[in-house]
């Protein structure tokens, strides 16, 4: 064949490709592999061989289905934001590394660990979540005279190998390199020394000169690889973002522009609306276009891209693990081709790195479930047969597959449950609300209740010893009776209450010691979830999540967690709190459906928890808990999508608790302490009180109660149970102090930060007497005040 037949033959094909792929491999190997590399139980050539093995078998994987683009660039040994920090040798100064030099491993991980095998230890850099996933990087730290040294050595290696490995296999793919965007990489930092977040910005967009030299010459080093075409991933074009932002992309792009090579600019993770033009007009040779979140921009991008212009739309998700409507990605994906052809591309939404790895892993799921399910492995193939129906390929077997899955899954008794709906139909306000208001309930409760000044509680959960974790892996193994398993767990209820009523705490808590994690306990006792044995999916550094997944409408069938808690309140005259997930939470640490809304799915988890809150009201409890610690990180990632979230999501907490009478106490806890943004919708949950994080940042939070009349009870934490040190009394009654400063102390509470499940219990009794004497000195101090003035007025 001559080459301008070649043209002609290869002109009009749509191509496929994905944003990345997972890193972790289908049994965590990365996982181990560096945890045996940090104990130093390999070398560091025997992890860099196993990391070898998983990028070539993520290669093959794209290969072998044919994909036009084989991404590379995406795997990293720790996080991918870490990766360009080294690239451009932005390393902290407390590391001591010499500027200039390659960023080795062992530096590496000391900068997201705080250690490694080799090297000094220094405080590691910060890791905050990427965009609204459960994905957490490495936050650069940029300074004032911050300079960048380009070495991405590490990447064109990867770059050569991948090349072979393509050539070897025989394939026409081509290798895509992927890389972060320099405004969405320097957005992401942090620079010392500025006060403001907007300050910190503009000083920011200061240092982009420099970093466009850098990332102008790793593009030509790339490009010396024969490389065409390079992704760079800019997420933050689905954010609000002022005027600067917007024209620093113009000076960008027109900058990288000159590198000699196809830039295929990305965004994802929501719609581009606004930014949507500035996107198309930039100097770049395509756009990809999140089709999953981003709907939205698909109807006008026709008008607003340049028709030289590549354009990939991503309709396989990336953050989910269903299985694709191959018929109706189609119908979307046919007209952009008619306009398009060979400027199509196909893609996943974002990177499949939120997704499970392989499907075929599961061999326990049941079949109805199964067969709605797709992760990263299968959503290569999802990409691929897109991409080859549109190229008039046969892929009706594969199509008539998904059609008949989707059909079956939507027929399913299974996923739809008619009770379910009909509650859901007769919710109304009333019930969100609480009998009376606040004011009037805690004088029920006082009466009730009868507690002290300052009253001391926990949050939940005490330490998870050896004992209780191995009853527990027995029990779910099969290794241990039912009868054998409750007696150790009742055992357990027993030493905790016995700890507490010595250590003279208020309010009891029975310890959690039957739940390995606050999500799944309650998720496996609902009917509606369903669990994998493999779907993890990275969440930081070595560490993995299994988020269930929620595949039908959720019930209750029976009462989940009664029996513990009534046991627990026969053995003390004190009140022992009932302890639950709440709804918010259940839901973003879940798989979520994609045929009814969130909200949707919020309020049915939420009616199977009132129907607990009730029973537990009803057996004698008179404190419940529903913790919330999701309910932040649940923001869209647009301002103007904020109050619309909120709002169900507050009525989703209120439904699931506001059936008890006014004397039973609903406690809630969430586990960090900015939300000024959100104070009022905090308020607006009503529990009659909030336990919360603050004694890392030294009650940094009674800053959102200057301007902000917080209504209802408050526990600020007052020692960080992060950590093993055990904090002076004097410190906690400090921090007390300072609270009450901002918050009567009437309605001040006195408790750790989170749960205890990771601690110990030595420095775990010692820290809660310590905080329980702090209580009780500050409650002599009022009581003296009391008799202070008491004796002045008479
Ligand atoms: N009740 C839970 C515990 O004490 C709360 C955990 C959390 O806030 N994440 O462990
Ligand atoms: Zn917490």
């Amino acid at each position: 064949m001559s080459i301008s037949n070649l043209k002609v033959a290869q002109a009009g094909k749509a191509k496929g490709h994905v944003l990345g792929f997972p890193r972790m491999g289908a049994n965590r190997q990365l996982k181990w592999a560096l945890e045996d590399y940090w104990s130093q139980a390999i070398t560091q050539s025997q992890l860099i061989e196993e990391g070898q093995n998983i990028k070539r078998h993520n290669w093959t994987a794209q290969i072998e289905q044919d994909l036009d683009f084989i991404t590379v660039g995406d795997f990293a040994w720790y996080d991918h934001v870490l990766n360009m920090s080294s690239y451009f040798g932005v390393v902290p100064k407390r590391f001591d590394h010499k500027q200039g030099a390659p960023v080795d491993l062992d530096t590496y991980f000391r900068i997201a660990r705080g250690r490694s095998v080799k090297g000094k230890d220094a405080p590691a850099s910060d890791m905050t979540k990427w965009f609204d996933t459960n994905y957490h990087y490495i936050v650069p730290e940029f300074s004032q005279d911050q300079h960048f040294h380009v070495n991405g050595a590490s990447l064109i290696q990867e770059i050569k190998s991948a090349q072979a490995l393509i050539q070897s296999s025989h394939h026409d793919s081509k290798v895509k390199p992927v890389l972060i965007g320099p405004l969405t990489y320097l957005w992401l930092g942090k620079l010392s020394s500025t006060d403001t977040e907007s300050e910190a910005a503009e000083a920011k967009l200061q240092l982009l000169p420099q970093l466009l030299d850098a990332y102008g010459i790793l593009l030509k080093e790339i490009s010396e690889q024969g490389v065409e075409w390079i992704q760079i991933d800019e997420p933050i074009l689905s954010l609000d973002l002022n005027t600067q932002w917007k024209s620093a992309f113009e000076r960008a792009y027109h900058q990288l522009n000159k590198a000699p090579l196809n830039v295929l600019l990305a965004s994802y993770f929501g719609p581009l609306n606004e930014n949507l033009s500035l996107a198309c007009s930039l100097p770049v040779a395509g756009i990809h276009l999140d089709g999953v979140t981003g709907k939205h921009d698909l109807v006008s991008v026709l008008d607003k891209l340049p028709s030289y212009k590549v354009l990939s739309l991503g309709l396989v998700n990336g953050r989910n693990v269903w299985r694709n409507n191959l018929s109706e990605s189609l119908n979307v994906l046919q007209p952009f081709y008619q306009t398009l052809g060979e400027r199509l591309w196909v893609g996943s939404s974002c990177s499949l790195l939120h997704s499970p790895v392989d499907l075929e892993s599961e061999d326990s799921l049941s079949a109805d479930l199964k067969v709605s399910l797709s992760f990263a492995k299968q959503k290569l193939r999802e990409v691929s047969v897109l991409t080859r129906a549109l190229n008039a390929e046969d892929v009706t077997e594969q199509i008539a597959d998904s059609d008949g899955a989707i059909l079956k899954r939507a027929q399913s008794s299974h996923v739809h449950n008619a009770a379910v709906k009909t509650k859901l139909s007769e919710v109304s306000d009333d019930l969100f609300k609480r009998h009376s208001p606040y004011v009037q309930r805690s004088l029920a409760q006082n009466a009730a209740l009868n507690l002290p000044l300052y009253p001391t509680t926990t949050i939940g959960s005490f330490p998870q010893t050896q004992d209780i974790r191995s009853a527990r892996r027995k029990y779910k193994k099969g290794e241990l009776s039912k009868v054998l398993y409750e007696s150790t767990m009742e055992l357990s209820i027993q030493q905790a209450i016995k700890e507490q009523e010595q250590i003279g705490l208020d309010v009891l808590v029975h310890g959690e010691a039957e739940r390995n994690d606050m999500v799944e306990y309650f998720g496996e006792q609902l009917s509606g979830y369903g669990f994998t044995q493999f779907g993890w999916v990275q969440s930081y550094g070595s560490r993995c999540v299994k988020p269930p997944i929620i595949f039908g409408d959720v019930s209750r069938p029976k009462p989940m967690t009664v029996n513990w808690i009534q046991y627990a309140q026969s053995l003390t005259e004190k009140p022992v709190k009932g302890m639950l997930t709440g709804p918010i939470t259940m839901l973003c640490w879940s798989f979520a459906r994609e045929d009814i809304s969130l909200k949707e799915q919020a309020f049915q988890i939420a009616l199977a928890l009132r129907e607990e809150v009730t029973d537990l009201e009803n057996a004698g409890i008179s404190v419940i808990q529903v913790d919330e610690p999701a309910l932040r990180e649940g923001l869209p990632l647009r301002k103007s999508d904020w109050q619309a979230y909120l709002d169900w999501a507050v009525n989703a907490f209120k439904l699931s608790v506001s059936v008890v009478q006014d004397t039973t106490q609903i406690h809630t806890h969430m586990c960090y302490s900015e939300f000024n943004d959100i104070i009022a919708s905090i308020a607006d949950l009503d529990a009659d009180v909030i336990t919360i994080e603050t004694s890392r940042s030294n009650m940094e939070l009674l800053n959102a109660f200057k301007a902000f009349d917080y209504p209802n009870e408050i526990g600020p934490g007052v020692y960080d149970i992060h950590s093993p040190i055990v904090p002076s009394q004097s410190w906690m009654q400090g921090l007390i102090e300072k609270a009450a400063q901002r918050i009567p102390a009437d309605r001040l509470w006195v408790n750790p930060d989170c749960g205890l499940k990771t601690r110990a219990w030595p420095e775990t009794r010692e820290a809660l007497t310590l905080m329980v004497n702090a209580a009780q000195a500050l409650r002599l101090g009022a009581s003296n005040e009391n008799k202070h003035t008491a004796f002045e007025t008479a």
